[in-house]
This record gives C-alpha cells, structure tokens and sequence, in this order.
C-alpha cells in the first residue's frame, strides 16, 4: 500500500508513539479529527511558520492549529505578553474579574460592527452554545437553523448535517437533519432545521415555514473558512432573520480576525445579532467569547446589570441566563489575544497577509493548470483551500464533486515532503510564512503532482 508506506517509513518515532498512544486513548487521539491514515504524526516543536517532528524533519505548518495561530508559532509579542502577565501579576489567573477582561471587550466592540457587549468562554463550542441559548431565552421560541456542511462545534445541538452522506440528505428544498454522530438524541435532530447555504430562495422557504419555534439562525458566513456566502445570499438573510423575528448569529470562530479585522459582518457589511469568536482570539490558547446587541446580551447580567444594580440589587433568578465557567476570561489567555491583534493592527501587516495569501493561491493555480489537474483555490483573506473541480463550489452538495481521492493522495505527499496540512484541510496563512516558505510550498506541490503520475 503506497500510502501507508510512504507516511510510515520516514515517520518511526511517530508511529511507535502513536502504536502507545492507543493503548491509553481511543485511537491514540484525543480528538477525531487529529486522526489520519495511516496515523497521525507527533510533533516536538514550533517556530514560526515551521513545525518539527519527533523524528526531526521540517514543516511548513500551513494548518495553523486549525488556524489559531496567525503569527506562526513562538510570536514573540505574544509569549512576552504571557510571560509579562503571570510574572508582573504574580498569578496565572485571578479566578476573579481583571483588567484584561474589559480591554478585550472594548477591542472587539471597537473592531466588531455587530458586538455592543461581550461574554468570554473557554472554546468556540462554549461561544456558540452560549449564544443559541440566548437566543432562545430572548425569543422564547425552541428551535435552531443552521446550514448544511457548517460546523460550529460538538455539541448535540450542533452536531447534524456537518458532513452528511449525500444518499441520506434530500432535496437541496429540503434539506434533511442527519446526526453526525452515536449518542444523538433524537430532540436534537428534531429541532435543528437543516438550510441550503447559498440559495436564498429555499433558506427563505424554509424560515417561513418554521418561523414561529425558530429562535435562531447560526451560520458560518464563510463555509468552512473557504466557501464564501454570496453577498445577496447574506444580506438577503439578514432582512429575513430580522422580518421573521429570528435571531442571526454569525459564527466568526474561524473567520474572525482571519478575513478582517473585524470579521466577515465587517467584511460584507451585515450585522448580525450575536457573534461567536475563538482561535485567534486567543493566540494560540483556549478561548471563545460571544459578541452581540445588548438587549441580547443583558438577559446574561446576574442582577440586571448597572441599571438595575442602582436601583437596588434585585434578584432575577430564573429569568438570567446560567453562563459560567472556572477559566472564562483567563487573563493569560486575554493578555496572548490582545497581543496578537494589537500586532494585526498595523494595517499593514494584515493586508500584506492577504497579499501573499493571494500571491500562494495564484502560484498554486498556475502550477496545477501546468500539470493539467482541475484545481481552484477558494476562501477568503488569509484562508483558503484547493478545491479539485473547475465547477462552480457554493455550498456542501458542491463540494462533493471535487476530487477529494486525489487531494488526499497530494497531501499525502506532500506531507512527506514537509508540507504540514491534515488531509482535506483548508490553508491557514501567518504573518511569518517568508517568501521562501511560498516558493518551497508551490515548488513541493508541483512536485508531487509529478511524483503521483509516476
Ligand atoms: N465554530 C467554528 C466555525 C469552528 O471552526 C470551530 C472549530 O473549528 C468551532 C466553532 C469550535 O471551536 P473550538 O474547537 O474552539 O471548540
């Protein structure tokens, strides 16, 4: 077997990790999605935009932590800041409310046309979860919308129709509500109302039909962190979201700070009413935080907030939304975050990003025309992917005529060759990826694609 063969033998150290891996967490992994055949590969180190292995060999990292990292690995501004935070205030957390926590937010209500007031959490899961129940405790209504091949997480709530087989699905009208996982339990299938990403006539169909147990439409504005929302698509659900009465929740997890500075509501001009945040927020360390319109946001306040507060300290009760947890707003995290979007803030810096994002992507498509394979990069700022079809790719039932056997294959090789991106996975870009990192990387690939017509 070709591909078991050419991961494993210049991999051992690897492998036998991963043979002890298994035997203490189930398939070695603590994550499904880290798991790829023939195994995953350990790695011991990072710098910049290169990660290295336990068998010493080089990588360009073009998968960033999932996109979390945009400076690459070791920015130094932001282990400065984690290390001037614990070492100036004597403490990794607080475990009370702290400075940092009010700076962040007045970023991001400075940087966010939708976010008036902010929540933090310790992932982008927390972050979307926190925000579809505020949905619903502000609109009394018990369903959620979401779209077909959008991920916002693991969750119950969140876990249907991410990545469906295409028999089970139905009619692009109707899409169907399929559990992407064991231990579903039916309500949750049942109450996430499956919508077709890109076609505003049906989504509009569907909403109406639903309007009255809808709480909440989530979406992630850019599919995937690659497959753009039309512009008429967006604004058009904007208007109906807000005719409809139902909440609109962008989920900017991956696409916040990576399209703009302020995200994709900056980007196509849409405000949304509530907003989910991760990755880059916390440059590098776990985090989340939920962003959004204040009459919203306010139902979280344990005492009705300032107001209230002044006119005596009146118990809500039930009426508050529960949101808690023993490391949200972590001021290590917080002080990593801040230092990492006060180094985008030059904006020179992010759009030069988007510059040599664009530069890789039109090298990469040069090189697959020369090789005579259909490829097109798709995405937005500083991600993107290669998507093998020349078809027009606006939503999940596109994307599965690309040719995804073949982009398996590549990555393959090209892990073996010291391009460092998880199968099928979208390209995140740093501010450190050199301009020796692009040639290599448009270099390596045209060498695969050589290699794989041997
Ligand atoms: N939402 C989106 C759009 C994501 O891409 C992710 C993670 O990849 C999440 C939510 C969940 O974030 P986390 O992995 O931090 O829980």
């Amino acid at each position: 077997n070709r591909e078991a063969s050419v991961v494993s033998v210049a991999n051992r150290k690897s492998r036998e990790l991963y043979e002890r891996a298994c035997e203490v967490m189930p398939g070695g992994v603590t994550a499904n999605i880290k798991y790829f055949e023939p195994h995953p590969i350990m790695m011991e180190k990072g710098k910049g935009s290169k990660l290295y292995d336990v068998d010493g060999k080089e990588y360009i990292d073009f998968l960033l932590s999932y996109g979390a990292l945009i400076h690459g690995h070791g920015y130094e501004p932001v282990m400065q800041a984690v290390y001037n935070q614990m070492t100036n205030q004597g403490t990794t957390i607080f475990g009370t409310p702290h400075f940092l926590e009010i700076k962040m937010a007045e970023k991001l209500i400075d940087l966010y046309p939708g976010i008036e007031m902010v929540r933090y959490t310790n992932s982008g899961l927390e972050a979307t979860i926190l925000a579809v129940r505020a949905g619903m405790a502000y609109t009394g209504k018990e369903k959620i919308a979401k779209f077909e091949g959008h991920y916002h997480g693991g969750s119950n709530q969140f876990l249907v129709s991410v990545n469906p087989d295409l028999d089970k699905i139905g009619s692009q009208n109707e899409p169907r509500s399929i559990p992407e996982s064991t231990g579903i339990p039916d309500y949750f299938v049942e109450n996430t109302v499956i919508l077709p990403f890109n076609d505003l006539a049906a989504t509009d169909q569907i909403l109406r039909k639903h309007a009255k147990e809808l709480s909440a439409v989530i979406l992630e504005p850019v599919q995937g962190g690659f497959i753009p929302a039309d512009e008429e698509f967006i604004k058009g659900l904007r208007k109906i979201t807000e005719e409809l009465d139902i909440l609109l929740i962008f989920d900017e997890v991956k696409t916040g700070f990576r399209t703009s500075l302020g995200g994709c509501q900056e980007v196509y001009g849409v405000k949304p009413d509530l907003t989910a945040l991760g990755k880059v927020l916390g440059g590098g360390f776990p985090v989340g935080a939920v962003g959004g319109r204040k009459d919203v946001m306010m139902i979280s306040a344990p005492n009705g907030g300032r107001d209230i507060l002044s006119a005596g300290n009146k118990d809500k009760g039930k009426d508050v939304l529960f949101h808690s947890g023993t490391y949200n707003g972590h001021p290590t995290v917080l002080a990593a975050g801040l230092a990492t979007i006060e180094a985008l803030e030059n904006g020179q810096t992010i759009d030069q990003l988007f510059e040599r994002t664009r530069f890789l992507r039109n090298q990469l498509e040069a090189v697959y025309k020369r090789q005579g394979i259909d490829m097109q990069t798709i995405g937005m700022g500083s991600i993107f992917n290669l998507v093998l079809t020349n078809e027009d790719v606006k939503n999940y039932r596109d994307l599965q005529k690309a040719n995804m056997t073949l982009r398996k294959m590549i990555d393959k090789e090209l892990l073996q060759k010291g391009i460092y991106t998880k199968p099928l996975n979208r390209y995140s870009m740093s501010t450190v990826h050199t301009d020796e990192d692009i040639a290599k990387t448009v270099e390596l690939h045209e060498d695969a694609l050589k290699n794989l017509r041997r």
